[in-house]
């Protein structure tokens, strides 16, 4: 059975604005998204542009807009997609050629909050040890995938371009959380303001996109609430 795709093509060298592009599909029991484009780029139209890497839902590469959604196309099963199947960039993001965004300010923002372990201690001879029940105290925030879906579905970091968005603060919290860093009080600094914790309007976007099933927004939820009791105990 042939399924329609409707791609959004961009070459911002020949074309003065974004169009839809439709190429017909012929559609196999199990197929994905990222396989009917794979089938675009190779017996249709070499020309089309997209992301790629692991096409097993590890490596986010491949987040795009699928019928209205952020999604990732490599886990979309083209059968789980009524009518036609319109292929969009990431929301937010400077469009660099047809489904490929620029992530710069994605990155930007993750480096901003010091996405990795800071610890107070010099280092052990081996290694640092954590009880399981310290373990279990960053639950699943560790299984981000970093494919900013989140961060292109945010209604907020689409009006303030200086908002850390939901990546970067759901990493903040996976570090405050963690029983081996020593940074929290820097940690809490870099997030306290206007373009980070306070900017976000609980609108829950970000978790109904993310593959992971992750919930940025909680994260946020407890950023703020160690914010406020750090203030209490500074007096503040
Ligand atoms: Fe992707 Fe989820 Fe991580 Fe956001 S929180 S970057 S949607 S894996």
């Amino acid at each position: 059975m042939e399924r329609t795709f409707k791609v959004l093509r961009f070459d911002p060298e020949k074309d003065k604005k974004p169009y839809l592009q439709e190429y017909q599909v012929p559609a196999r029991d199990g197929m994905t998204v990222l396989e009917g484009l794979f089938y675009i780029q190779r017996r249709l139209d070499p020309s089309l542009a997209f992301r790629f890497s692991c096409r097993g839902s590890v490596c986010g590469s491949c987040a795009m807009n699928i019928n209205g959604r952020n999604r990732l196309a490599c886990e979309t099963q083209v059968s789980s997609l009524r009518g036609v199947i319109k292929a969009r960039p990431l929301g937010h993001f400077k469009v660099l050629r047809d489904l490929v965004v620029d992530l710069d300010d994605f990155w930007e923002k993750y480096k901003r909050v010091r996405p990795s372990l800071i610890p107070s201690s010099p280092p052990p001879e081996k290694e640092r040890l954590q009880t399981p029940e310290e373990r279990g105290g960053i639950g699943d925030t560790v299984d981000c995938i970093l494919c900013a879906n989140c961060h292109g579905s945010c209604t907020v970091t689409g009006t303030d371009r200086e908002y850390l968005g939901p990546a970067a603060l759901l990493k903040t919290d996976r570090f405050l959380r963690d029983s081996r860093d020593g940074a929290g009080d820097e940690r809490l600094r870099i997030v306290d303001g206007v373009h980070g914790i306070w900017r976000c309007h609980t609108i829950l976007s970000c978790q109904e996109v993310c593959p992971k099933e992750l919930s940025p927004t909680s994260s946020i939820m407890e950023i703020r609430k160690r914010v406020v009791k750090k203030r209490g105990s500074d007096g503040r």
